[in-house]
C-alpha cells in the first residue's frame, strides 16, 4: 500500500531557550555536586518530559520551601521567585540554587529601578504565571499594576499619570503585546518604557519562524506544555498567520492523526521549554503513517548562552 505523501515544515529556531537549558543544567549540576535528593521549587521548566527526567536522576519538585528539609539543597525555577522566598531560604540556611532565567531576572532589576524612581509599574503579563508572580514580588504589594488585554490598558486610572513605568512578561505575543503597550502609550505619553522590549529572543524568534511557515501549512503542530506560555502564543500566532488548524501537543502518542486527514504540508515547532527528542518523536510517528519529507525553514541562527551561577560554575 503506497502512504499519502506529507511534507513536514520544521521551523527554526524551536525548542529549548538559553534560559531553559540554563535552569536544566543548574539541577543536573546540583545533583552532581550534592547528590540526591535535590529539592527544586516549582516544576524547573514547564515541560513534563523534562520533570520527569530530572526526577528520574534525583530531583524533587515542590510547591513551597516548607517542603524543603533543612539540610538539602533546592533549586529556584527559570520563571524567577518573588523576593520573599530567596529571603525564606537564606532565614533557613538552606542552600538554594536560582536558576532564574537572567533575561528574568534583567526585567526584574528594571522594575526595581524604576520604582526606585518613584514610577509606579505597569506590567503586561498572564495573571498567575509564575513569572508574573516572581515579577511583582520583586516590589512591595501595591506598587505594580497587572495589564492583562487592551480593555485592561484603557481602563487603568493612574493616580499620578506622569509616573508610570512599564515592563513585560518575556513570552507574550510580540504583536498582542506591541498592541497593548500602544494603547498605554497613547493614554500616557509620559510613560517609561524599556529601551528594548522585555519580551526575550527566544520567545521572539519562535514567533517569527512560525510565522514564516504557517501560511505554507494545511496544519501546524507545537510541542510544548499548556502551562508553558510562549508554546500557548505559539499556537496563536499560527492561527493569525494563517493556519487554522494548530494545536498543542505534549507528544506524538498524544496526536490524533484523524484530525490531519488530507493535510500535505504539517508544520512542526516546539515551545522553548520543549525538547527536540519531542519533535523527533513526532517525526518518526508521521513516518510510520505518511511517506514524510522534511524541510526545515531556519529564520535566524541563535548562539546565546548563559553562564552557571558561581556555586556550580567550576564543574561546568
Ligand atoms: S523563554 Fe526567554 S526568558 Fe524564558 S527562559 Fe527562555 S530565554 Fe529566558
Amino acid at each position: 500500500m503506497t502512504r499519502p505523501a506529507l511534507t513536514l515544515l520544521l521551523a527554526a529556531p524551536r525548542g529549548f531557550c538559553a534560559g531553559v537549558d540554563r535552569a536544566i543544567q543548574i539541577v543536573e549540576k546540583a545533583l552532581e555536586a550534592y547528590g540526591a535528593p535535590v529539592y527544586v521549587r516549582h516544576e524547573i521548566v514547564h515541560n513534563r518530559y523534562v520533570v520527569q527526567s530530572l526526577e528520574a536522576k534525583g530531583a524533587v519538585f515542590v510547591d513551597e520551601l516548607d517542603q524543603v528539609p533543612d539540610t538539602a539543597p533546592v533549586v529556584f525555577s527559570a520563571h524567577g521567585v518573588p523576593k520573599a522566598v530567596p529571603a525564606e531560604a537564606a532565614r533557613r540556611g538552606l542552600m538554594h540554587l536560582d536558576a532564574t532565567c537572567p533575561l528574568v531576572t534583567k526585567v526584574h532589576r528594571e522594575a526595581e529601578r524604576q520604582s526606585a524612581a518613584g514610577r509606579h509599574m505597569l506590567l503586561i503579563g498572564h495573571a498567575g504565571h509564575p513569572e508574573v508572580i516572581g515579577t511583582m514580588g520583586q516590589l512591595p504589594a501595591g506598587a505594580v499594576s497587572l495589564i492583562e488585554t487592551k480593555a485592561d490598558a484603557e481602563a487603568f486610572e493612574a493616580v499620578d499619570p506622569a509616573n508610570l513605568a512599564c515592563i513585560t512578561q518575556t513570552t507574550l505575543s510580540v504583536d498582542d503585546t506591541a498592541e497593548i503597550l500602544a494603547v498605554l502609550q497613547r493614554r500616557f505619553p509620559a510613560m517609561q518604557v524599556p529601551k528594548r522590549e522585555d519580551i526575550c529572543y527566544a520567545t521572539t524568534n519562535r514567533q517569527q519562524a512560525v510565522k514564516a511557515i504557517a501560511a505554507r501549512c494545511d496544519a501546524l503542530l507545537v510541542l510544548g506544555a499548556p502551562n508553558s506560555s510562549n508554546s500557548m502564543r505559539l499556537v496563536e500566532v499560527a492561527r493569525n498567520a494563517g493556519c487554522e488548524l494548530a494545536f498543542l501537543v505534549q507528544r506524538a502518542r498524544d496526536i490524533d492523526w484523524s484530525r490531519l486527514e488530507g493535510v500535505t504540508r504539517l508544520g512542526i515547532t516546539a515551545g522553548a521549554s520543549a525538547p527536540e527528542i519531542l519533535v523527533e518523536e513526532v517525526i518518526e510517528a508521521a513516518r510510520a503513517r505518511y511517506d514524510v519529507t522534511v524541510e526545515e525553514v531556519t529564520v535566524t541562527q541563535e548562539s546565546v548562552h548563559f553562564k552557571l551561577p558561581r556555586q556550580l560554575a567550576a564543574m561546568a
